[in-house]
């Protein structure tokens, strides 16, 4: 397909991308600079050489510390405040008009003195404004890190749902949770009731599962967690079963290509499952993850598709309606039921 601008046009549906994973570099070298925080860099040059993964990365782990850096500059409610608003910028430059961003209250805490209150506050603050500015929806997951101990993350659910019936202004559309960070090792028998919690107050549930971890990881996150999305979920390709069920089940994979390649999660993006399991009708969304981390944005995604999967118009069309239909937003008061005009021109091109 050539597609010069063609694929930033088109109007997405983004569920996965980590606010606390996309700090701009230019953000992460100003706040610091400010505060006099060390990023172990003197110059935006050399920050940029050593925040951004541009190469593979040898596993998960190495990839999440990584996330330090931009962890660091998210010390105060202004700082959080700006890095959510720039998210939803970048995301509208990428041609997203609804989006889910993702942020984990236990991880941005972690070894500063901010209050979780802070943290949801800096978040709807910063997500308020970059809805004024630019015109796109978004909506709001709380993630509970699996490597954080549970009563911290109980706390940060208790504070989340607190919020999302505070009446703050915008505080309904905290819409969402998820389980993230390393899945390989980690009892999740813990995180049951949170999840049940979580589910029985009116959120989506979403898991990374099967990033890094095999199929069987996934099935025992449809068993445990019955969540509608699961993130990443790719290590179900080739595992009939696992397939069959996330087709039944309707359980939509939140697919991030280069995320995958450059934590090697996948050996290279040719090789990426995500054509095979979209081919064979798993319901799939095409992400960033964590865009500024990695060097990319979703356009060059939605590239990748193009050039190396060999994705249509139609494709898109089909997959940008799977992630509207999944979109934790119609959970939000007021927002269901308003299906917007350029999906219905996706629709058309999808039939
Ligand atoms: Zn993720």
């Amino acid at each position: 397909m050539s597609h010069d601008g063609m694929l930033q046009a088109l109007p997405k549906v983004e569920l996965h991308r980590h606010l606390d994973g996309s700090v701009r570099i230019q953000t992460i070298w100003d706040i610091a600079s400010e505060a006099g925080l060390d990023v172990g860099a003197r110059t935006l040059e050399e920050l940029r050489r050593a925040a951004v993964i541009r190469e593979p990365v040898h596993d998960l782990g190495q990839a999440l510390a990584r996330f330090e850096t931009q962890r660091k500059v998210l010390h105060s409610f202004d700082a959080i405040s700006r890095v959510t608003r720039e998210n939803v910028e970048d995301a509208f430059r990428d041609g997203v008009r609804v989006l889910e961003l993702r942020f984990a209250p236990a991880f941005i805490a972690d070894g500063t003195a901010l209050s979780n209150d802070q943290i949801i506050g800096g978040v709807l603050d910063g997500m308020l404004k970059g809805m004024a500015e630019f015109p796109v929806e978004v909506g709001l997951i709380g993630i509970l890190p699996r490597g954080c101990p549970v009563p911290v993350n109980a706390r940060a659910l208790d504070d989340l749902l607190r919020w999302r019936k505070g009446g703050a202004p915008g505080a309904d559309r905290i819409c969402g949770l998820d389980l993230a960070a390393m899945e390989a090792g980690i009892d999740p028998l813990p995180f049951v009731p949170l999840v049940r919690r979580a589910r029985d107050a009116g959120l989506g549930i979403t898991i990374h599962s099967g990033e890094d971890t095999d199929a069987a990881h996934v099935a025992r996150t449809l068993d445990l967690f019955k969540p509608t999305r699961i993130g990443h979920g790719i290590r179900s390709w080739g595992n009939t079963e696992v397939m069959r069920r996330l087709k039944e089940e309707d359980v939509l994979l939140e697919v991030c290509p280069t995320s995958n390649w450059l934590t090697s999660a996948v050996p290279s993006l040719a090789a990426h499952p995500l054509p095979g399991l979209y081919r064979a009708g798993v319901p799939v969304s095409i992400n960033s993850d964590d865009p500024n981390l990695m060097g990319i944005n979703l356009v060059n995604e939605y590239e990748v598709c193009a050039d190396l999967y060999g994705f249509t118009e139609k494709d898109f069309a089909a997959i940008t309606k799977a992630a509207w239909e999944h979109s934790f937003l119609h959970r939000v008061p007021g927002f269901s039921g308003r299906t917007p005009p350029w999906l219905h021109l996706q629709e058309d091109l999808s039939h």
